[in-house]
């Protein structure tokens, strides 16, 4: 298999805070990594620098085979330009924990909005795209909806659409149901769940352990800016080797 992310040695600090402390990992196209970890632990950095929306301060990034945020010529790295790191965000989609939608578009704007002035898709074809989407997450009623109308988890699952229009190679999820009431968290999950099985290369921050005991082909747990421990879910989540690990999942399960 083919490695979709490849993440090396990265390093990031916030001022004298060293919040990425050398990364290595590496994520298998069609594979499902779940990330936990404590709060502050780094989580939400580490995917953010997988989009660029973070620099790194060293290492590198690789997605599908392209260097994230740089191009390499004659041994150097040159960042790419504005212009061409939007255009390298469009193959990834990133789910957030607040969803995220534009309030005064409707869910279908909402979903095309990208497609048709990112990608300069013809809007037929996105409008078409959009709606084949939205019966994929269960909400084809809802095309004309303002996001205010919605429940949070129609709302994350209007999300996901949206990201899922872009075709992205990878999607990134950063606790897509941490703001979600309990009765909520499961609609959200199912679909995730689907595109899991559906082949989607994806890295998932959550601390839903049955989710990543069902769904995740590795598991990552992090801590002060560290992996701490990867395996399955079962090495991990069963039989973790670290103690803080152990410490965590006692709090979590
Ligand atoms: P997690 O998602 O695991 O909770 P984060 O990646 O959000 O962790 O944060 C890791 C650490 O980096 C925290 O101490 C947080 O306060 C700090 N941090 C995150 N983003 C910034 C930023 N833009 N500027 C300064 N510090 C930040
Ligand atoms: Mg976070």
């Amino acid at each position: 298999m083919t490695a979709m992310v490849d993440i090396r040695s990265v390093h990031k600090n916030f001022g004298s805070l060293e919040v990425l402390r050398g990364i290595d990992l590496e994520v298998s196209t069609g594979e499902v990594a779940v990330v936990l970890g404590p709060s502050g632990s780094g989580k939400s950095t580490l995917l953010r620098t997988i989009n660029h929306l973070e620099k790194v301060d060293s290492g590198w990034i690789s997605v599908a085979g392209s260097l994230v945020g740089y191009r390499r010529r004659n041994d150097k790295l040159y960042e790419l330009r504005e212009r061409d790191i939007l255009k390298q965000r469009t193959r990834i989609g990133f789910v957030f924990q607040n969803f995220n939608l534009f309030p005064h578009l409707t869910v279908l704007e909402n979903i095309i909005e990208a497609p048709v002035s990112a990608l300069r898709r013809p809007r037929k074809q996105a409008v078409e795209s959009a709606e084949r989407l939205l019966a994929r997450v269960g909400l084809e009623d809802k095309a004309s909806a303002y996001p205010r109308q919605l429940s949070g988890g129609q709302q994350q699952r209007v999300a996901i659409a949206r990201a899922l229009a872009l075709e992205p190679e990878l999607l990134l999820f950063d606790e897509p149901t941490s703001a979600l009431d309990p009765e909520l968290v499961g609609e959200v999950l199912d679909v995730i769940k689907d595109l899991a099985d559906q082949g989607t290369t994806m890295i998932v921050v959550t601390h839903e352990i049955g989710f990543a005991r069902e769904v995740a082909d590795t598991v990552v747990f992090m801590d002060e800016g560290r992996i701490v421990e990867q395996g399955t879910p079962t090495e991990v989540l069963d039989h973790p080797r670290h103690e803080r690990t152990k410490a965590f999942l006692s709090k979590v399960l």
